[in-house]
């Protein structure tokens, strides 16, 4: 089955549908989105019709699960965004890292409107904001975080809704309990097998030895030194074909047949990437995006 079907098993039309009108209805209630993405896939990780669904709504992008991505990729993407004219902050959701600057770069991106309001007469009120991001991408503990207790169950699925409420965050944020999930883009596999390397879709969606095949292409044009250390392997081989087999053999995969375990290697080389033995990466960098094309 080819990636790009098979991603579309979880998100039918009508879930898509379903889920832009929630986050329509909710729009209407905050001043802000904070648009949640991978800092490893920023782009592989949003919603390709984000900008058109929230229009003018002003938006701070917030770059999560910074602690797995590559430090350097991340700044090249902040300043990325700010050439665009666009704040993003680099945070770490699970262990708190970011999470004061979210305050201060809402208040920057807000100044105009707030002074406006000001000189209309307006009493400044707490800012209202709403979290947005595709499945697994770390919204529920990212409310959990600024909330300092447990209000989303992280794992939520979307289209299953319950009363939303607002949690205060300090004095001056007040955030909607219940995030906005839309879906992430499915028209090409890359953006697939980046899902799948950084955990965000389930493997059973995708071919594993086709996932492996891109991971291990990836590292061996990005980090080789990395892949020959984790691997024991002296030389690399330019075909990856000989690279997948000098694995196998290196790993002791090997089948009955006497022939290398390919299976085995590539969900080897998958729990590899994900579980960070070959350190932090980002797959997807600023200079891959044409300078044309608005974030
Ligand atoms: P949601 O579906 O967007 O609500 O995502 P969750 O909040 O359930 O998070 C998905 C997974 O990512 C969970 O296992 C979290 O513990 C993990 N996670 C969330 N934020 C971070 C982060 O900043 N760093 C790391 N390493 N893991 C995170």
């Amino acid at each position: 089955m080819s990636g790009v079907s098979a991603m579309t098993i979880q998100w039918f039309p009508g879930h898509m549908a379903k889920a832009r009108r929630e986050v329509t209805e909710k729009l209407k209630l905050v001043d802000i989105i904070f648009e949640l993405v991978d800092a490893r896939i920023p782009v592989s990780s949003s919603n390709p019709m984000l900008k058109e669904i929230i229009q003018q709504k002003p938006r701070l992008i917030l770059l999560n699960k910074a602690d797995m991505a590559d430090r350097h990729v991340t700044e090249e993407w902040i300043a990325h965004y700010a050439k665009q004219g666009l704040i993003a902050l680099a945070v770490n959701s699970q262990a708190g890292k970011g999470m004061n600057q979210i305050m201060k770069a809402s208040e920057e991106i807000l100044k105009d409107k707030r002074l406006r309001d000001k000189a209309k007469g307006l009493r400044p009120r707490a800012i209202k904001a709403m979290i947005i991001g595709i499945p697994n991408v770390g919204k529920s503990t990212l409310i959990n975080r600024l909330a300092k207790r447990n209000i989303a169950k992280t794992g939520n699925m979307p289209g299953v809704t319950r009363s939303q409420q607002w949690i205060k965050v300090g004095k001056e944020l007040e955030l909607l309990d219940t995030p906005g999930i839309l879906w992430p883009k499915f028209e090409d596999p890359v953006t697939g097998y980046k899902l799948a390397l950084t955990g965000a879709i389930k493997d059973t969606l995708l071919n594993m030895q086709d996932i492996a095949e891109f991971g291990l292409e990836f590292l061996h044009s990005r980090y080789p030194g990395r892949l020959m250390e984790q691997y024991q392997i002296a030389e690399l081989p330019t075909d990856l074909l000989t690279l997948f087999k000098e694995i196998a053999i290196s790993m002791g995969y090997i089948t009955n047949e006497n022939e290398p375990d390919y299976e085995k290697t590539a969900e080897k080389i998958v729990r590899d990437i994900r579980m960070q033995k070959f350190g932090n990466l980002s797959f997807d960098e600023p200079d891959d995006e044409p300078e044309s094309v608005e974030i």
